[in-house]
This record gives C-alpha cells, sequence and structure tokens, in this order.
C-alpha cells in the first residue's frame, strides 16, 4: 500500500516558495509525478497555486488534459520533449506548448505558426553544457535576431551537477545561461530544478521546475532534508514461518538460515518496482525494528528475518519499505541507484491512498 500525503506536498510547494522568493514555482510531474499519481498531485498543486506544469512527452501532456479540473484547465503544459515526433497539431488541439529544443521542432513550430497567421506560444531550451538535450546557444543568437512567428515566452536551460554545489559545472552553465537570458529581454527564464533552487537566488529567474523535492526527496543532499516525506511504502505480512538452522529461502536458495529465524513475507516485488538489487541487502521496519530482507526479492513476494521482533509478528500486521524510518534515498542508496529511479519505479500495482485535501483550498 501506497500512502501519498497530498498535504505534504503542497507544504513543500510552499516550501519552495520561500526559497525561490521572486520566481514562480512550476511543477515538473513527469513520469506520473514521480510514480506518485499525476491526477491527484496536479489537482492539488493547481489548487494550492500552481499555474505551470512540465511533463516529458506529448502524451503525459494529453494525460494531464483528460483530467477534469477547472483550475488546472486554465494551467500552462509545458512538454519537456518538444513535439517528441508529433504533429503540431496534437499538441495545439491540447492546449499543450513545446519546450523547443531541436532545430527540426523550432522548423515545425515556426511552420505550425505560419500555417496558424498568428505567433505560437514555446518555450526555448538552450544548452549550456549538460550535452544531453537544448539548442546551442548559437541557435538561441540566431532566433533572438529573428523569431519568424515563435511566440517565445519562455527560455530555460538545465543544469548537470546542481546537486554538486561545489562543482564548477554549475557556475560555467550560470555564467553562459546569463548571456542566453539577456538575449530574451521579453520572454521569462527558467534554470533551476529542485537542487538548481539551493544554489541561491542567481539561479532562481523567474521561475524554478522542482520536481523531486515537491515528492520529499532532498534537494540539499549532504544537508538534513528541508522537504517534508509525502510517501511511505507498507505491506501486510502474509504469511509467518519458523526456519531451522541451515534451511534456505527463495530462489537460488541464497540465503541459508544460521540458526532457527522468524520469517515473513510480505506481497512486494521488483514486479512492483521495488529493487531486485536489494535481496539479502535491503530491510524494512516493523515496530521500531529493522527487519533485514532475506533471499532473492523475487517477482511478486519478498521475506524478511523478524526474528527480532517481539511478540512475535502476525499475519496482517504491515512492515514499512519506505517512510518515517527509512527514506527512499537510503532504499536506493542500499540499491545502488538514486531515489528518483525507487520513486519513478512505484508501480500501479500498489494500492494508492491519498491523504490530505485533494482540491479546492
Ligand atoms: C526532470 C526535470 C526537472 C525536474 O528535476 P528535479 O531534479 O526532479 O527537480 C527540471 N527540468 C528539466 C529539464 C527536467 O528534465
Amino acid at each position: 500500500l501506497l500512502t501519498i500525503d497530498l498535504d505534504a506536498i503542497a507544504a513543500n510547494c510552499q516550501r519552495l516558495r520561500a526559497e525561490a522568493a521572486n520566481a514562480e514555482v512550476a511543477a515538473v510531474v513527469k513520469t506520473n509525478a514521480y510514480g506518485l499519481g499525476v491526477a491527484p498531485v496536479a489537482q492539488r498543486l493547481a489548487a494550492h497555486g500552481a499555474t505551470t506544469f512540465f511533463v516529458a512527452h506529448p502524451g503525459e501532456g494529453a494525460q494531464l488534459r483528460a483530467i477534469a479540473d477547472p483550475q488546472l484547465a486554465k494551467c500552462r503544459v509545458y512538454v519537456l520533449g518538444g513535439l517528441s515526433g508529433e504533429p503540431a497539431a496534437a499538441l495545439l488541439d491540447l492546449n499543450l506548448t513545446p519546450v523547443l529544443a531541436t532545430r527540426a521542432d523550432v522548423e515545425a513550430w515556426t511552420e505550425a505558426a505560419r500555417l496558424a497567421g498568428r505567433a505560437l506560444p514555446c518555450a526555448l531550451h538552450i544548452d549550456t553544457g549538460m550535452n544531453r538535450l537544448g539548442l546551442p546557444i548559437a541557435e538561441a543568437e540566431r532566433l533572438a535576431a529573428d523569431p519568424s512567428g515563435l511566440g517565445i515566452e519562455l527560455v530555460m536551460s538545465h543544469l548537470a551537477c546542481a546537486d554538486e554545489p561545489a562543482h564548477p559545472m554549475n557556475e560555467a552553465q550560470a555564467a553562459g545561461f546569463a548571456g542566453v537570458r539577456a538575449l530574451f529581454p521579453h520572454a521569462r527564464a527558467s534554470f533551476a530544478n529542485s537542487c538548481g533552487i539551493f544554489l541561491g537566488s542567481r539561479y532562481h529567474y523567474d521561475l524554478v521546475r522542482p520536481g523531486m523535492a515537491l515528492y520529499g526527496l532532498n534537494p540539499a543532499p549532504g544537508r538534513p532534508n528541508p522537504m517534508k516525506p509525502a510517501l511511505r511504502l507498507d505491506a501486510p505480512i502474509l504469511q509467518i514461518r519458523q526456519i531451522d538452522k541451515g534451511e534456505s529461502v527463495g530462489y537460488g536458495a541464497t540465503y541459508r538460515a544460521g540458526g532457527t529465524i522468524t520469517a515473513a513475507t510480505i506481497g512486494v516485488g521488483y514486479g512492483d518496482g521495488f529493487p531486485r538489487a536489494l535481496s539479502n541487502k535491503g530491510w524494512g521496519h516493523l515496530r521500531g525494528c529493522r527487519v533485514p530482507i532475506i533471499g532473492r526479492i523475487s517477482m511478486d513476494l519478498l521475506t524478511l528475518d523478524v526474528t527480532g521482533v517481539s511478540p512475535q509478528p502476525r499475519v496482517g500486521e504491515a512492515i514499512e519499505l519506505i517512510g518515517p524510518n527509512i527514506t527512499a534515498e537510503e532504499v536506493a542508496a542500499a540499491a545502488g541507484t538514486a531515489g528518483y529511479e525507487i520513486l519513478t519505479n512505484l508501480g500501479p500495482r500498489y494500492a494508492r491512498r491519498y491523504i490530505g485535501a485533494r482540491g479546492v483550498l
């Protein structure tokens, strides 16, 4: 069972507004709002005053537009992936605004504007050194001189190393982006993701684009997390058994009991997006005790050693896998990945329960 705290997400939005006091806080809700569920998350954020959303693909934009919510319907939705091979009309019909990051998209949107007979709103993504997606600075200079029908309302760039405040890339990209921003005095500017917000006001510009911080991951690595945890993952015990010394648990018999133990099996596995890499490595929490995962994690099930919990746990009792006692970051570190991946892998099989107000405040 996934419990998602919409009040915590709204509080996190508020905390980011305080941190980036002169900027608008947009919400990045790509990948189903990082696995938390785009409809309730976006509705709550819109009710909390968010007016700008970012998704990755036109398909995600279509999903967002399909949510019946008058507040959300008025919001600007930017598509980070631009046209992504879709015809311009597909975005126009859904009132989605592309973030143009390739020469081909610039040309397609310019042509669509010509056909429409009006400047079509768009954002430009300029590459300032990440070398992932984005127009080269020379292309930005060309478009600044001749926007030819593009209604450029936002110019943005993306930081490669915002999670390492001392990394020289941050300064170098900031210098590059200051130059880009100056080319488009009439557009709004956006530079910072969640971690970028915590690099200081020089990084804020007009609009910030947090994702992970809204969902409770730590945007200030190495410092205490300023965000509220927004999610917990618990699963009830399906079966309890005693395992004798020398007996094994799970596929491949990779765990062998060193003595008699009490083992509890729960209905969570890698098929739910819980990392198989945590086999014999991860842990859960039960009544204040840390209970290690034993044996291989299978598709639908995993087993934990609950010997240390007394009195003995009962079938139906919930074991915490992510929550107040285990952060998504800790789970990620043990699995050799990032908190982002733990969240975005939260599978559709989990029942999602939303707490906190959903809509109008
Ligand atoms: C995903 C993404 C964000 C949000 O990043 P977080 O680190 O989750 O805050 C912002 N901008 C762009 C371009 C992105 O791709």
